[in-house]
């Protein structure tokens, strides 16, 4: 579904990524992982198109989305949630959802606001409320749900249990879950393994923007100096 082959990606003069090649299946759920600063975020920008790789060849469904602008690969069905919270403050929950939905959609095929609201019941209690007063955790979850409004088949997730409280985490981990069994790929940043084993099937691992580790869980536990030696543990 996705493939990212030898990636080089700088800022600036600041060579960030170093040959980064990674794939996720259609279906397939991959965590990300690696310390502050190894460069999981340069590498969701880099297949989304907001950081536009120095080498390399970025395809998504079939196409070459190298350079591509961002919007034309959410026109392919990418979608990417920030780290950042991006939510309409002022609008209310349902009017945040509302300005997700693609223009012409069709409610009875993918996403729609009712069906977001069985997926995550803490944004269907507070619909009617501004997304200022939502907490950290519900905003988060209020920027995944509008996303999926735009019926996207695959999801770059960066560091979605990263500052929110557990429970809200929780709910984040069933909803993704959730989103999995309907098929659709994530490729998912992470500093907590315990959440990515939650729902990942396999494990990517960062190290000043070099692929260190690419296998599952399984390995990982045959081997736990990987982690170690990788990652802040
Ligand atoms: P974090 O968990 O802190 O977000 P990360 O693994 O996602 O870490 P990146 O955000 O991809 O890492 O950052 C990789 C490197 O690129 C870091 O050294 C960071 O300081 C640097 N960097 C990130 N954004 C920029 C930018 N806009 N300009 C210059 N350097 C940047």
């Amino acid at each position: 579904m996705l493939e990212l082959d030898a990636i080089d990606s700088f800022y600036g003069e600041a060579h960030i990524l170093r040959s980064v090649t990674l794939s996720v299946a259609r279906g397939e759920v991959v965590a990300l992982v690696g310390r502050n600063g190894a460069g999981k975020t340069t590498t969701l920008k880099t297949a989304m198109g907001l950081v536009r790789p120095r080498k390399g060849r970025v395809t998504f469904a079939g196409h070459d989305i190298t350079g591509l602008a961002p919007w034309r690969a959410a026109r392919l069905g990418l979608g990417y949630v920030p780290e950042e919270r991006r939510i309409f403050k002022d609008l209310t929950v349902a009017e945040n959802l509302e300005v997700g939905r693609k223009a012409g959609a069709d409610d009875a095929e993918g996403w729609s606001a009712e069906r977001l609201y069985a997926l995550f019941p803490n944004l269907a209690e507070r619909r009617g409320q501004k997304g200022g007063r939502l907490s950290g955790g519900e905003q988060q979850m209020l920027t995944l749900a509008r996303t999926l409004m735009g019926n996207p088949s695959m999801l770059l997730l960066d560091e979605p249990s990263e500052g929110i409280a557990p429970v809200i985490v929780e709910a984040m981990a069933e909803a993704l879950l959730t989103l999995k069994r309907a098929g659709l790929a994530v490729l998912l940043s992470e500093q907590n393994l315990g959440f990515a084993r939650t729902i990942a099937d396999r494990v990517v691992l960062l190290e000043t923007g070099t692929v260190r580790f690419d296998g599952d869980f399984a390995a990982i536990d045959a081997d736990p100096a990987i982690l170690s030696r990788y990652l802040a543990v």
